[in-house]
């Protein structure tokens, strides 16, 4: 379903989910119950749930909200080769 912006006089604006068939023109605000018209603006279609959407708000997330670590990554082991022409490659 799409999202509608209603926006409220006193709480500014809040998105809702509507059926494009029975969007209202006035909904509830949910700061103060006072009635808020609906924007006119394109409804905006978001496929909540999907990978592209949890990526995008994970994304966003951590603009806000930086994932904490509690120890530093694991260091990774090099990888030795089996080849023998290798073993005359200088080492670093
Ligand atoms: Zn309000």
């Amino acid at each position: 379903m799409p999202y509608y912006e209603f926006c409220c006089r006193s709480c500014g604006s809040f998105d809702r989910s509507h059926p494009m068939a029975t969007v209202p023109d006035v909904a509830p605000c949910p700061g103060c119950a006072l009635p808020a018209r609906r924007r006119m603006t394109g409804g905006a279609l978001l496929h909540t749930g999907s990978t592209a959407t949890r990526l995008l708000d994970a994304t966003a997330r951590t603009a806000h909200e930086p994932a904490v670590v509690t120890a530093p990554p694991a260091r990774t082991t090099t990888r030795i080769s089996r080849n023998p022409l290798h073993h005359k490659l200088p080492r670093a």
